[in-house]
């Protein structure tokens, strides 16, 4: 028991002592040393203490007296990345940078976010100023301590104890990850950047002119308001993490401070225009419609309103209040429209809500309401690369939903719909390659017209529905009699024909003849009458090398017309020459 009480109040001890030392600095000795030999990959503002300005902007001098009076005043940052959120105070960054070697050190001390306004950089020993650098977004490309996008300054620092001060000062959120490192570690950094970038906006331009080519092609809303979504992510995140600066308007100072609240608007805007059309809420949720509407109006009167005032920090806020509402709304939207069954809006909306959770994680990240981690800092950068991926799948989804649909209206196009069986231009398709095959191949071929007698009489008896059946009956049966490679099709009306390839007359005289007498025997039932039919068959074949497959059937309907007169339930063939047509009639009943 006494063990345990012991163990109790050892670890309160080392609770308390861990505390102790994680105090602010008590004294201007207990100021942060940094070894100047040190070489840091990664963020390390946790290893520098730091100071808020209440409201009056401080000189490195009062800063220096003020530690020295009132160390107490002094903060260490929780972790590499010091964030102060939005509205931020300027921050003062202290520490002594100590070098124990004989000769100078040089490091470049770097923060490494892109929209700071203004960063000055102070060297002092012994409390002389010896170097002072400043950068920041507010500052021309050229002006700039080191012509980079984020605020960075090189310094040689001498042997003995340096004390490095850095005053931040922004109206966007305050975020400030410090690095301390070598030139060589801090250009692998960039190129882990670069690459980084690339990839990102690659896929995004990529995705933003295939959605723009789409929309040339389909002249679909819902295609061009994605393909500016997509643009304008990556403008609105070139113009805050410096990359728009850099490369585009190095010197254009003034649009700097007001393009990143601009293009956050437009980006929430070609956000709410691609799902309100994708979605169709105009049509569909007229009432959800307005509210968004309502909400776009108003965002741009309010900006227009910072605007005319020249408030860029009102509109910055404004544009961090919309976010939040826009998630909601997109979230809101997406939701809905699944739940109401709308299964194309599946990877689209997920995909939106990927990128707008993103979206949402990075601003409470660099508003500094969730503690500051890498994913969250780029969490709308990879919600937006699982977008696009996801909108791959949906296109790629769309794409085979076209296809399945232009196949099955293709088969539509050549099917009877009653009967099932091709109809005259599926018939036509497929028979008029057989038919110049057998031309080129001087093979046999044969059509046959068959009709079905007196079919008027049973509508006009039984009445058309039970006429539809007996049709369907029939040419199911017909179906069941046709040897394989042979074509049938419904020709029209209650008329269907047949191709027979590689079959001469008399074969094809005998397949006739099982048709007639299989349709002789087949009996519908209709409410316990039974229904009995019987077919007329006119043959023709290829027997000349010019006959085309048209005349073939124009002849094969002579001699239909020929059964019929005859007295129909029978087949008529002829094997002249098309000029003198001695037609053959074969009577062939069942009672011989
Ligand atoms: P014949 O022996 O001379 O061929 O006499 P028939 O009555 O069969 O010939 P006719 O060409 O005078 O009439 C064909 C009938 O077939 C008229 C038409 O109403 C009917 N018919 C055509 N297509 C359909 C259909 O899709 N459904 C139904 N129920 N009847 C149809
Ligand atoms: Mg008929
Ligand atoms: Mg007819």
């Amino acid at each position: 028991m006494h063990q345990h009480w012991f163990l109790f109040f050892l670890l309160i001890a080392v609770n308390l002592t861990t505390c102790v030392l994680a105090e602010p600095a008590k004294d201007e000795s207990a100021l942060p040393l940094i070894d100047a030999r040190a070489d840091y990959e990664g963020a390390m503002a946790d290893r520098v203490a730091y100071l808020v300005e209440q409201g009056e902007a401080l000189s490195f001098d009062e800063v220096q007296s003020l530690i020295s009076t009132n160390p107490a005043l002094l903060m260490r940052p929780q972790s590499g990345v010091l964030a102060n959120g939005l509205n931020s105070d300027a921050i003062w960054l202290v520490a002594n940078v100590s070098n124990s070697t004989d000769g100078p050190i040089l490091r470049r001390v770097s923060v490494g976010t892109g929209w700071l306004e203004r960063v000055d950089f102070y060297f002092l020993t012994d409390r002389q100023l010896l170097q002072q650098f400043v950068s920041g977004d507010r500052i021309a490309l050229e002006q700039r301590a080191i012509a980079k996008r984020i605020p960075s300054a090189d310094y040689r620092f001498p042997p003995g104890e340096t004390r490095l001060l850095l005053r931040v000062e922004t109206a966007d959120p305050m975020v400030v990850p410090l690095y301390f490192s070598s030139i060589a570690v801090s250009h692998s950094r960039e190129q882990f950047e670069a690459i980084f970038f690339s990839f990102i906006y690659g896929v995004m331009f990529a995705l933003s002119t295939y959605n723009l080519m789409l929309f040339a092609g389909f002249r679909k809303r819902r295609y061009l308001f994605y393909s500016l979504y997509t643009a304008i992510f990556v403008v609105v995140t070139a113009s805050y993490n410096g990359i728009g600066m850099a490369l585009l308007w190095p010197d254009a100072v003034r649009w700097q401070q007001w393009a990143p609240p601009l293009f956050m608007l437009c980006f929430v805007s070609s956000g709410l225009a691609f799902a309100t059309s994708f979605l169709k809420t105009r049509v569909r949720r007229p009432g959800l419609h307005k509210v968004i509407k309502t909400i776009g109006v108003a965002y741009f009167t309010f900006f227009g309103i910072c605007f005319a005032l020249d408030k860029q920090g009102l509109a910055l806020q404004l544009a961090f209040l919309v976010v939040p509402v826009f998630t909601v709304l997109m979230l809101y939207m997406g939701v809905s429209s699944w739940m109401g069954g709308n299964q194309s809006a599946r990877y689209f909306m997920l995909g939106t809500l990927a990128s707008v959770i993103g979206a949402f994680v990075t601003a409470l990240t660099v508003a500094g309401v969730i503690s500051y981690s890498q994913l969250g800092y780029y969490a709308l950068d990879i919600g937006m690369v699982v977008d696009a991926i996801l909108l791959m799948l949906a296109l790629a989804d769309l794409a085979r939903k076209n296809k399945e649909a232009r196949v099955t209206a293709e088969r539509t196009a050549q099917v009877d719909l009653l009967t099932g069986l091709n109809n005259r231009r599926g018939f036509l398709s497929v028979a008029e390659s057989l038919w110049s095959l057998a031309t080129r191949k001087g093979s046999n071929v044969c059509v046959a017209m068959i009709d079905i007698d007196h079919f008027k009489s049973i509508n006009d008896q039984y009445g058309h529905a039970v006429g539809d059946r007996v049709l369907k009956k029939i040419a199911d049966e017909l179906e069941k009699s046709r040897r394989k490679g042979d074509v049938l099709a419904r020709w029209g009306g209650e008329e269907f024909t047949l191709l027979l390839p590689e079959t001469d007359e008399a074969e094809a005289l005998s397949v006739a003849e099982r048709f007639r007498r299989n349709i002789e025997q087949l009996e519908v039932n209709d409410c316990g009458r039974t229904i009995r039919c019987t077919i007329s068959v006119g043959i023709a074949s290829r027997h000349a090398q010019h006959v085309t497959l048209e005349h073939a059937i124009s002849r094969a309907d002579e001699e239909l017309y020929q059964a019929k007169v005859q007295g129909r339930n029978q087949i008529s063939t002829g094997r002249t020459s098309d000029a003198a047509s001695a037609t053959q009639t074969l009577l062939l009943s069942s009672e011989h």
